[in-house]
């Protein structure tokens, strides 16, 4: 008979590692089982200020310094408005959140948490992919499959799925939606000897509107830079090239970005991710939860999701220690954390449904005229507190917010048809 586990967490990725270390941490016996080896590519470098705080309490804040490049700003360009650039420093935000965050290569990253899991005393197993779940039972049957083809069975008292975007549970339950909102697909890859910006802008994140969608620049601290486009499927659907010749004629529409890849060279083949906007409509039961991508995801332009993975594991430790503990009707504390969750995804995703409309990015790249304005100030550093996770709770944004989404409403009335034709489009290709 295999031992009884009190969790098991299936996937090793930032949400995985967070809720086992800290389970681990209160006491409970946690197995963590992942398909690939560390450290292994994944997607999604750019962290945000609030996941500092997340380290530290993981103690690994040290390790991530060592690993990454400090990312002081947002900077936002656009082909699309007359004013050209505008940057975002994390230190002018609305409350006291970090005033930088991190550029990491995720292959390191997720080797750190997923090493500092098995020293909190985590039995975590790399090559090892769950198949599937008996809910049923009162403790949870896992199956699963090492490479060679040989079956193991778990159990535990408790599952958490941190299965990422394979979404083992929500499959399984068949409750995994596509988001009707949004539906933009991402081509990217690594290049060497991009241009940087200087001094401390040096590790910024750039983002460029275009035509198309958007495009990210992300340098790393090996001298690499992640650079990725994100745009509409129906942009995708014109290529006749290889992905490779694709990525790079797509950055040469922006001249600006061109210029800084004058003398770059992709390093490896270029990759791609469509239809990746989607939420499970089940986000827990008595005794299994879905946290991070398992449960959601939205969209990388605001760099949340490493975040949101991170914050809905910590959330997540403290409700399963009390489910574990309690004798009681924990319907209340799921109630409350699954509320937290979807208020946090929620904060981003006003950002995320407008951020290619002409009325979202008038308001952001005007932020710096008049800049001096103290209201104009105030909604900036607002906007700021959203850009680095600090908005959930955040008390003292909600009206500077407010107000931004008014002069936004504003906006569209002034410029009605630049707006009605983007609205059109929109509509046109089903969102
Ligand atoms: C194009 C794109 C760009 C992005 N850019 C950013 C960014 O700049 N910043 C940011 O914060 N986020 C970004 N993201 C989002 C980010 O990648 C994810 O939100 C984040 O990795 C979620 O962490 P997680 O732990 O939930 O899942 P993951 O990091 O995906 O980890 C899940 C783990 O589970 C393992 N697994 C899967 N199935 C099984 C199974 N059956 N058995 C065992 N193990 C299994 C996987 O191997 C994986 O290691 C981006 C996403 C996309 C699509």
């Amino acid at each position: 008979m295999p031992p009884v586990f009190d969790v098991l967490v299936i996937g090793g990725g930032p949400a995985g590692t967070t809720i086992a270390s800290l389970l681990a941490e209160k006491g409970h016996s946690v197995c963590l089982l992942e398909k690939m080896h560390h450290p292994r590519f994944h997607i999604g470098e750019s962290l945000l200020p609030m996941n500092l705080p997340l380290f530290s309490r993981l103690g690994v804040l040290e390790q991530v310094d060592a690993i990454g490049i400090k990312k002081y700003a947002a900077e936002f360009n656009s082909l699309k408005t007359s004013l050209a650039q505008d940057i975002f420093y994390f230190s002018k935000a609305t409350n006291n959140s970090p005033a930088f965050a991190y550029q990491v290569r995720r292959s390191e990253l997720d080797e750190l948490l997923f090493r500092n899991c098995q020293k909190k005393g985590v039995t975590a197993l790399e090559g090892i992919t769950v198949t599937s779940v008996d809910l049923h039972s009162s403790a949870k049957k896992i199956q699963a499959m090492d490479e060679q083809g040989k079956a193991y069975e778990y159990n535990a008292r408790y599952l958490v799925d941190a299965s990422g975007r394979d979404t083992v549970l929500a499959q399984q339950l068949q409750s995994k939606q596509k988001n009707p909102k949004h539906k933009m697909a991402a081509i990217y890859g690594h290049f060497d000897k991009v241009t940087r910006r200087t001094g401390k802008d040096a590790g910024n994140i750039s983002i460029y509107w275009f035509q198309h969608g958007w495009i990210w620049l992300i340098p790393l601290k090996d001298g690499m830079t992640s650079i990725g486009c994100v745009c509409w499927p129906d942009y995708l659907k014109t290529r006749l090239d290889s992905l490779d010749d694709f990525l790079l004629q797509t950055i040469k529409l922006i001249p600006e970005l061109s210029q800084r890849l004058n003398y770059a060279q992709l390093d490896g083949p270029a990759q791609a991710t469509g239809n990746y906007s989607y939420q499970s409509s089940i986000m827990s039961g008595d005794d299994f939860l879905l946290i991070g991508d398992a449960y959601a995801f939205v969209d990388p332009v605001f760099s949340s999701g490493v975040y949101l993975a991170m914050q809905s594991a910590t959330r997540g430790a403290e409700l399963v220690d009390q489910v574990l503990n309690s004798t009681t009707d924990n319907r209340l504390l799921i109630k409350q954390f699954e509320q937290s969750v979807k208020e946090e995804i929620k904060a981003f995703c006003w950002f995320i449904y407008r951020f290619n409309s002409p009325a979202l990015h008038k308001l952001l790249m005007s932020s710096d005229e008049a800049s001096q304005h103290p209201v104009k100030q105030k909604l900036k550093s607002a906007v700021i507190s959203v850009l680095a996770g600090d908005a959930y709770n955040n008390s003292k944004i909600k009206l500077p917010l407010l107000a931004f989404k008014i002069l936004y409403l504003v906006n569209i009335a002034l410029e009605f048809k630049e707006n009605w034709a983007f609205a059109k489009f929109k509509s046109q290709i089903g969102e």
